[in-house]
């Protein structure tokens, strides 16, 4: 369930318990747009939590990624990215070949959206998968290394 559906209603049902670090970088997320690489969080933690380490960082991200409250996504760089999940939206990453970050398109029509909703639930359940998330992956070049080339 994403986080904002959790902090409404999760938390009453004790579903999942939220340490400090897990509510700290779920706050982090809810004030950054964007993707962040766990260096990126690890920085912005450390404001709210001076003693937080990188390994809590990691094991964090992970737990929340597990929890479906974030979508991990690891680019050309090898490095991986995160970011909030957010209801009814499927995310459309371009990712750049050169330099590897991570870029959102604007959303698709809606009526796409739906239409690829309907399409892809339907063979998961045929496989007995829930989907959590929707991600559109376009691989070129980003307007600086366009520059640069
Ligand atoms: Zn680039
Ligand atoms: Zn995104």
């Amino acid at each position: 369930m994403p986080y904002r559906r959790w902090k409404r209603h999760g938390h009453r049902h004790g579903m999942h318990r939220m340490t400090e670090p897990r509510r700290c970088i779920m706050k982090i997320f809810e004030e950054n747009a964007g993707h962040l690489s766990a260096e990126e969080v690890f920085m912005l933690a450390n404001r709210y939590l001076p003693n937080i380490g990188m390994a809590t960082v990691y094991r964090t991200l992970d737990i929340l990624s597990q929890m479906n409250y974030i979508n991990k996504i690891v680019s050309y760089d090898g490095r991986a990215r995160y970011e909030l999940v957010r209801d009814n939206k499927i995310h459309t990453h371009l990712f750049c070949v050169n330099c590897g970050r991570v870029f959102e398109l604007p959303s698709l029509s809606e009526d796409l959206i739906e239409r690829l909703k309907k399409d892809i639930n339907g063979n998961a359940e045929n496989m007995g998968i829930d989907v959590h998330s929707f991600d559109v992956r376009i691989q070129g070049l980003c307007p600086e290394c366009k520059k640069n080339k």
